[in-house]
């Protein structure tokens, strides 16, 4: 495993950012004052290996693949995709799930170490090689080439930009990386519920039945810092940016994208009148 982290992080130094660098630390590092964590480069030092080692260990892909069912694969297939960039690889698992359904997947994460995991989970998993790319949103275009039918952001992955600069800079490079009648499929937590609901929205989502646990334990209109609780009772945290649903639907409107459909899904155990994820598909045109 160690010897394909380097690999992956040689091979994708490409990038030449400092912050980028990565030690592959076991442990989070909030600082004195967590609530403060409110910067968008810092998502590289939340996934830290002991939480997403544990992550992928409980939170089993057939299970993950029972929830989640064939919509994001439907969407994809009705459209007549062919070439997909995922672009929030993490772990590998929606990589490997568009390899399987014969999607040609260019997999791209801004973490050196995610993508190293997801390598090994690809050969894991039926032997499929990930042709993966070291890329910050912010600077898709310098160092993933080609053009794509789809881009895909999932897993609540957009949530980690902080300031709507960052977050205008990578729909733009996500729209200019589509070919012109691309689309680009993006989840989000419901938010919401939460800022809106106040205290009481403030539930504990399960995730793999009641193993994992995690609770918003700070919410204010620009942060969510979420606490993850694992069956041993270690705790891992992320700081992440309250997208509310319509914000989400007019930035993408604003950079171009023609028609934005927006779902609601049910992808927790825990389940409320309301769905606790919104799926967002943007057209160029
Ligand atoms: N899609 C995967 C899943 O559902 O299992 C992974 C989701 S994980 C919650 C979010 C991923 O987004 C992480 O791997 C993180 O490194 C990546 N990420 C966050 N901000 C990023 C950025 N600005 N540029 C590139 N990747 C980023």
């Amino acid at each position: 495993a160690r010897e394909i982290k380097e690999a992956v992080q040689e091979s994708t130094s490409v990038n030449g950012d400092p912050e980028s660098s990565e030690d592959f630390d076991v442990h989070q590092d909030f600082g004195e004052n967590p609530l403060e964590v409110r910067t968008t480069d810092h998502y590289t030092e939340e996934y830290v290996t002991g939480f997403v080692d544990k992550w992928d260990e409980l939170i089993d892909w057939k299970r993950r693949a029972e929830s989640e069912g064939t919509f994001f694969v439907e969407q994809l297939k009705k459209r007549g995709v062919r070439k997909v960039l995922d672009v929030a690889t993490g772990t590998g698992f929606h990589s490997v799930r568009l390899i399987e359904e014969g999607f040609e997947t260019v997999s791209a994460d801004g973490s050196a170490e995610m993508l190293a995991k997801a390598f090994e989970n690809g050969i894991k998993s039926g032997g499929h090689i990930l042709r993966v790319v070291n890329a910050d949103w912010r600077w898709l275009n310098r160092d993933v080439h080609g053009e794509y039918d789809a881009i895909v952001c999932l897993g609540n992955s957009f949530t980690h930009l902080f300031s709507e600069r960052d977050r205008r800079k990578a729909l733009a490079e996500f729209y200019a990386m589509l070919k012109h009648d691309g689309v680009l499929i993006l989840d989000q937590r419901n938010y919401d519920s939460i800022l809106d609901e106040g205290f009481s929205s403030k539930h504990t989502y399960y995730y793999c039945g009641e193993e994992v646990s995690a609770v918003p334990e700070h919410v204010d209109d620009g942060l969510a810092r979420f606490r993850y609780t694992f069956p041993d009772g270690s705790q891992y945290h992320l700081n992440m940016y309250p997208l509310r649903k319509n914000y989400m639907r007019r930035l993408m409107r604003e950079v171009g994208f023609q028609h934005v459909e927006t779902f609601g899904d049910f992808q927790e155990t825990y389940r409320e009148a309301e769905p606790d994820f919104f799926i967002h598909v943007a057209e160029k045109r």
